[in-house]
């Protein structure tokens, strides 16, 4: 079973509209790479498939659940984690102190800590002094102690060294390995491709491509071609 699904959603941002209708899967254990230009409607894809604006038409399914009416709470409860765009940490805490506003009350912070061993030797930092790679482990941490059935990630690589970005695609290609459905938006195309399973070529708010990241790894040129738009 598909662990996420969105049938023929329509998104608008205010009167207009930005997404046209798209069709996503996200299934456990695989990594879909959700790809385009900037401004295609790659966040305000995930940003209505978690509720934070509401979508105009459309299914959004969680395991066979239909979530298009719930609010971001009773998603974010539900199993759909969103780790947003910029980082947001409570600055004035520690990063235990960050991780355990995450916690499912069943759970430890180990999952954490075996994911990103870094947070564990900054356990007691106030998180405003870790890195920007540190926050962004921290923020996936915190996600995933929720315990999700899918995962939203926005552009987790922004303004980050390529040594850390690779550490990150590593991680996350782990978490899928252990079971999860994760939902990756990437600016670098080439290091989403190498880690994703399903692609999608967004644009303009349509997908142009959906289809195998192996496929778009072993063909430069259609990659080049789906994002200018003359294929
Ligand atoms: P980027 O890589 O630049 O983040 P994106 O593919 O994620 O691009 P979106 O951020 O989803 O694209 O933006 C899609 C369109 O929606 C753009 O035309 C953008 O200007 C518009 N838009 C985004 N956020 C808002 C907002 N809060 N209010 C109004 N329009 C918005």
């Amino acid at each position: 079973m598909n662990a996420l699904e969105l049938n023929k959603v329509h998104i608008k941002r205010g009167d207009i509209p930005i997404v046209h209708g798209v069709d996503i899967v996200a299934k456990p254990g695989e990594i879909s790479v959700l790809l385009g230009a900037n401004g295609a409607g790659k966040t305000t894809i995930l940003e209505g498939t978690s509720g934070v604006i509401p979508i105009a038409s459309g299914d959004i399914v969680l395991e066979g659940a239909q979530m298009c009416k719930a609010s971001a709470g009773h998603r974010a409860r539900s199993g759909i984690a969103h780790v947003e765009q910029g980082r947001t940490i409570f600055a004035e805490m520690s990063t235990e102190d960050n991780l355990r506003v995450g916690l499912h009350p069943e759970s430890g912070l180990e999952q954490a800590y075996d994911l990103f061993p870094e947070l564990k030797t900054r356990a007691n930092v106030k998180s405003a002094m870790l890195s920007g790679g540190e926050q962004q482990m921290l923020v996936i941490a915190r996600a995933l102690l929720g315990k999700p059935k899918v995962v939203l990630i926005d552009e987790m690589s922004a303004g980050l060294a390529p040594v850390v970005v690779a550490r990150l695609m590593q991680a996350v290609r782990l978490l899928a390995d252990q079971g999860l459905a994760v939902l990756l938006v990437e600016q670098f195309a080439n290091l989403a491709l190498d880690i994703g399973d399903r692609a999608y070529v967004l644009r303009r708010g349509e997908v142009v491509y959906d289809g195998s990241c192996e496929i778009l790894r072993n063909d430069p040129a259609m990659l080049h071609h789906l994002y200018l738009g003359d294929m």
